[in-house]
C-alpha cells in the first residue's frame, strides 16, 4: 500500500486552528506577564513554611504569624500563606492565624531544630566591632530605618519568587552562621555573601520597587527592594548605588555595584530576604 493517509476534514481543521487560538489567548498573558511562583520550602529556623489555605478562592484571606502579617498567593486556584520562620524559633509545632470573611482559625505547622556552623571573623577596624559612644545614637536612628524597611507592606497580586543571582560569584558566607568579630559573639548571619571584583554590577534578582537607599555603618551603601506583600530583599556594601528611592524595577536591572562598604573584610555583596519582618535564607529563592 501506498502511504495514503487519510486527510482531514476541513471541519475538523478549523476546529483544530480554533482550539489552537483559545489555548493561545490564555497561555500568552501567562507566559507575558508571569504567574506568582513560590520559594523552596524548609521547615527550620531561618527556612519557610508554605500552608495551604482549604476551602475555595473566594474574598482574600489575612494571616498572621508572631504579630506579622504573612504573605498569601492565588497558586493554581487555591491559597498559600508563605511564612517566614525566625532564626530564633524553637523547634516544635507552630501556627498561623488566618481571618477569611468573618471566620478566623489556625494551621499548625512543624519546625525541626537546625544548628548553624559558627564563623570567626578578623576585622581591621576595631570601630565595626564595637562602636565608638559618640556613634551610639546615629546608630539607634539607622536601626530604626533599616528596621521600618523590613516592615513594609505593599499589596501585590502576583510575586514571582524564583529570584536569579543578583551577582556572579563565589558564595563566601552562608546564611544562619553564628558570627564571632575578632572573638566577640555576634548575632547570627542573616543573608548571604557572594565574593566578587570591586565594581562589578549587582542586578534586581525579581520585580520591585526600591523603598530605600542609604549609606549605613554596618551595612555600607545598601539599597532596599520591596516585592510586594512584605517581601523585601537587601543589597550591602555595594560600592555604588544606581537607582533611587521609589524607582519601580524588573528582574535583571542594575542597582549598583559591588564594593566594600561598611563592615565588610573584602569586596562582596551581602544579601538578604525578609518575609513578614523574618530574615530568612536567600538559597530557597533560587
Ligand atoms: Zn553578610
Amino acid at each position: 500500500m501506498s502511504g495514503d493517509r487519510p486527510r482531514p476534514s476541513p471541519h475538523i481543521l478549523m476546529k483544530t486552528i480554533i482550539q489552537f487560538f483559545i489555548l493561545a489567548f490564555f497561555l500568552i498573558p501567562i507566559l507575558c506577564f508571569g504567574a506568582s511562583s513560590l520559594p523552596k520550602e524548609s521547615l527550620v529556623p531561618g527556612g519557610i513554611a508554605i500552608l495551604k489555605i482549604p476551602g475555595k478562592v473566594k474574598s482574600v484571606p489575612t494571616g498572621y504569624f508572631q504579630q506579622h502579617r504573612l504573605m498569601i498567593l492565588n497558586i493554581k486556584n487555591h491559597w498559600e500563606a508563605i511564612v517566614g520562620i525566625p532564626l530564633a524559633a524553637k523547634a516544635g509545632i507552630h501556627y498561623i492565624s488566618i481571618t477569611e470573611g468573618k471566620k478566623t482559625f489556625q494551621l499548625a505547622f512543624k519546625i525541626q531544630s537546625k544548628k548553624y556552623p559558627a564563623e570567626y571573623i578578623t576585622l581591621k577596624h576595631k570601630k565595626y566591632v564595637m562602636p565608638k559612644k559618640e556613634f551610639l545614637e546615629a546608630l539607634k536612628k539607622q536601626q530604626k530605618i533599616i528596621q521600618h524597611c523590613f516592615m513594609h507592606w505593599r499589596d501585590e497580586k502576583i510575586i514571582n519568587m524564583h529570584f536569579k543571582m543578583p551577582v556572579d560569584g563565589r558564595i563566601s558566607s552562608r546564611f544562619g552562621f553564628q558570627r564571632y568579630y575578632n572573638g566577640e559573639k555576634r548575632s547570627q548571619h542573616r543573608g548571604i555573601d557572594i565574593a566578587a571584583s570591586h565594581g562589578v554590577y549587582v542586578r534586581a534578582p525579581g520585580n520591585g520597587i526600591v523603598i530605600n537607599t542609604g549609606k549605613y555603618y554596618f551595612t555600607g551603601k545598601t539599597v532596599f527592594i520591596d516585592h510586594g506583600q512584605n517581601l523585601i530583599t537587601v543589597y550591602a556594601h555595594l560600592h555604588k548605588i544606581l537607582v533611587h528611592k521609589n524607582q519601580v524595577i524588573k528582574r535583571g536591572q542594575i542597582i549598583g555595584t559591588i564594593g566594600r562598604t561598611g563592615r565588610a573584610t573584602g569586596p562582596h555583596l551581602h544579601w538578604g530576604v525578609s518575609l513578614n519582618n523574618t530574615r530568612v535564607d536567600p538559597m530557597l529563592f533560587l
